[in-house]
């Protein structure tokens, strides 16, 4: 998009501001005294209320003129940049969500109508005090030691080892001085120069790549693949070098921001200081300040979860996408976007470079790159010696294990020599808790979640029955809730917690860490816990899906997979897709240091395409497969997909009008779309309300929104009726 200078409107001219409250248009307002920017935010006044908003451009002056009110004031930050604002209306464009809601996940920033907030720092003075006493010459000596640096009071009066009223005795003579200074200081700088690795050969190209593809600038997709220990990371970094070279402010999404202590060490290690942070995990002071810095220019790279892609960047020249295939990429609460995409988006507006990396890269990008849209990028070996575990399969018919037992025989000998060898082993079952289903052996019944079409899982850390899906929990019950005989509730099928209690049987001697995200109270514990196993602080890891992403044990040459035929269940068109990454993945934990690794596969069918695909490591052969399959069928990403969700409290009624849209699917024929259901959605009941969904398809070409917000535009929806709309759904 070409930069155009921001438009000024002087005060009394109509503009048109668009606040965050759910309207559907923006509305008009009087330029306040001294006037204001285009993108300016400000208060205005809303009925009774004054809300926050931007002013988004002109006003229509389509209204009675003696009716517009003026806006109340212009907040104290940098106006939002066109880019910005270009981004949100294309983002509600395509995800079909109003722009209010949009504008929302921009405007995210704690005391955002606040004034910039000041503190007081003190340091020393040309004063003389009346008196002195010998706290008053601790705390000039310690002012002294600090050259022309300020403090803040607490440090100050520590410093000199004095309560704070000494301090303040010192500032009426002079002697001290007390200066406001802005809470929101900038963040320290990253030097490009600072500690760069000597790259391999492969490496050093494939960063060539990403500078040549920076120094050009304008937009470029840039598929960066290579098997997990390769050295993508190294090889991005090299790119927000180039970035900071060029004085640009990079972004670096990761999907499990909760782990990202060790990536934020690397920064460093990189850079000589440590990025900014951007997650839930954030404080607010801090997120504050984050948000302010990245629009002032105090602040380089950002390192965030998907909601840092709606900061208000200065200058931004680079984003990065980590493990670009990441499920959790996709929000699937409230605004319903995928952060790769978005990603995409926004780079292509701006004009700078995506990077997008993976050892798995999903197939819509795997297509896009095939197709020429996106540059690929490869690593094709590990760096150093290590090399890629051996996989195997391990063939459950033949182990005969018997009931309630998970390891088999020969997984159990594959662990017992790491551990004679020093190294570490993981068991990796991708289930939380002890055991999915709590079956009565009287009746039969398997106890569900009273609001949810889920089973109640159970706990025996936590002592209790929980939900998945909604958070439901209870005490475990000793009388079956059915047919209230006693004692016969039996916990079927393995979980990470009832892993870890077979484990211990077998092997007594050994250490044994457990890895389950609802097992850390904090993302600090998990932090600590990883590291603490990084260093050789367990023998045996059994985790869930959470030790699958980047974390570095450089101990660990074995992984067993409990049940690598888990994810293979289902009707879900993406499960071989997902299977196949998640092993991949999984299997990559192991050997990446010096030893090598082995990765057994315990299956009850090793003839299954995508388990053989998956031992034969033939990533293109598997690709090529299932992109086949996708193409023939028309679905994502040779076709376009969006679902309708429609819930409610009385399943006939969320049905019917599923009818209705079904039978009514004019707008959509229009184009060449067809529609498929009303069907019991993925989940199908969750909170006490019914859901049903219907899939919209069309071909690849086709402008699917319009005729999409056509189409659901029939519907008045009632009573506690609700209806989402999901581009591009996850699973089908
Ligand atoms: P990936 O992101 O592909 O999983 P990383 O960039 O994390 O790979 O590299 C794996 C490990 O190898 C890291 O510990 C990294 O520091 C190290 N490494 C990779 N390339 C080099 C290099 N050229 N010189 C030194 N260490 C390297
Ligand atoms: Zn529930």
């Amino acid at each position: 998009m070409p930069i155009t200078t921001p438009e000024f409107f002087d005060a009394g001219t109509l503009v048109g501001v668009l606040t965050t409250q759910p309207l559907d248009r923006v509305l008009d307002y009087r330029a306040p005294e001294g006037g204001c920017w285009r993108g300016a935010f400000v208060e205005v006044p809303l009925g009774p209320r004054k809300v926050l908003g931007v002013v988004w451009g002109p006003g229509r002056g389509d209204f009675d003129a003696s009716k517009i009110r003026a806006v109340n004031r212009v907040l104290d930050v940098a106006p939002m940049r066109d880019e910005l604002r270009a981004f949100i209306e294309k983002a509600a464009g395509y995800t079909l969500t109003p722009l209010p809601a949009m504008l929302r996940l921009a405007t995210r920033a704690p005391g955002l109508g606040d004034p910039p907030s000041m503190r007081k720092v003190y340091r020393l003075g040309e004063g003389e005090p009346s008196r002195m006493t010998e706290a008053r010459t601790r705390v000039i000596d310690a002012a002294r030691e600090m050259g022309g640096l300020s403090l803040t009071l607490k440090e100050l009066s520590e410093a000199a080892g004095v309560t704070s009223s000494v301090v303040k005795g010192l500032v009426k003579s002079g002697a001290i001085r007390e200066e406001d200074t802005p809470r929101d200081t900038a963040f320290p700088r990253l030097d490009p120069g600072y500690g760069g690795k000597d790259l391999t050969e492969d490496q050093a190209a494939a960063a060539e790549m990403l500078r040549e593809g920076q120094r050009a600038g304008g937009y470029e997709t840039v598929l960066l693949k290579g098997v997990t220990g390769s050295g993508k990371t190294e090889v991005y970094l090299e790119a927000v070098a180039e970035a900071l070279r060029a004085g640009r402010q990079a972004l670096v999404l990761l999907p499990e921001i909760a782990l990202s202590a060790e990536f934020l060490t690397r920064v460093k290690a990189r850079f000589g200081a440590r990025p900014a942070e951007w997650h839930s995990g954030v404080t607010m002071t801090e997120r504050r300040r984050v948000w302010r810095m990245v629009g002032e220019g105090g602040c380089q790279v950002v390192v965030g979860a998907r909601s840092a892609l709606f900061l208000p960047f200065q200058n931004l020249g680079l984003i990065v996408v980590d493990e670009e295939h990441d499920t959790s990429y996709k929000q699937e609460d409230g605004v319903l976007y995928n952060a790769r995409d978005m990603a995409v988006l926004r780079a292509s507006i701006l004009g700078c470079q995506v990077v997008l990396a993976s050892a798995t890269p999903s197939l819509e990008s795997w297509a896009n790159a095939d197709a020429g849209k996106y540059k690929r990028l490869v690593l094709t070996s590990r760096f150093g010696p290590a090399v890629l575990p051996e996989m195997r399969a391990l063939d459950m018919r033949a182990e005969k294990l018997p009931a309630g037992r998970w390891i088999s025989g020969t997984l159990q000998r594959s662990v017992n020599m790491r551990l004679e060898k020093g190294e570490q082993a993981l068991l990796f079952i991708n289930r939380r808790g002890y055991a999915p289903v709590t079956l009565c052996r009287a009746c039969g019944e398997q106890i569900g979640c009273p609001h949810c079409d889920a089973r109640m899982v159970e706990h025996r850390f936590l002592k209790r029955l929980v939900c998945h899906q909604c958070g439901e929990s209870m005490p475990i019950p000793e009388v079956c809730p059915s047919c209230e005989v006693e004692g016969k509730l039996a916990a079927v099928g393995p979980g990470v917690e009832r892993l870890a209690e077979e484990a211990a049987v077998l092997f007594p001697e050994a250490r044994i860490a457990v890895l389950s995200s609802d097992l850390f109270g904090t993302a600090r514990e998990l932090k600590d816990q990883v590291a603490a196993i990084a260093q050789g602080g367990a023998d045996i890891i059994i985790g869930t899906q959470l030790v699958a992403k980047g974390h570095n044990f450089p101990l660990l040459t074995l992984v067993g997979v409990i049940d690598a035929d888990l994810g293979l269940q289902g009707s879900d068109l993406r499960a071989a897709e997902r299977t196949f990454q998640l092993m991949r993945q999984v299997a990559g934990r192991a050997g990446r240091a010096e030893k090598p690794g082995v990765a057994l596969l315990q299956t009850y069918q090793p003839e299954h395409p995508v388990i053989r695909a998956i031992l034969a490591g033939d990533e293109e052969a598997f690709w090529s497969a299932e992109a086949d399959e996708r193409r023939l069928a028309g679905m994502p990403p040779f076709g376009r997909l969006a679902g309708i969700i429609l819930s409610g409290g009385d399943m006939a009624k969320v049905f019917d009008l599923g009818n209705f849209l079904a039978r009514n699917d004019r707008a959509l024929r229009q184009v060449g779309a067809e529609v498929w259901g009303p069907a019991p959605a993925p989940i199908a009941r969750v909170k006490g309300r019914h859901r049903v969904r219907l899939l919209v398809k069309a071909s690849k070409g086709v402008a699917l929104q319009g005729a999409l917000a056509d189409w659901v535009a029939q519907v008045r929806l009632t009573g506690d009726m609700r209806l989402a709309i999901d581009i591009d759904p996850q699973s089908f």
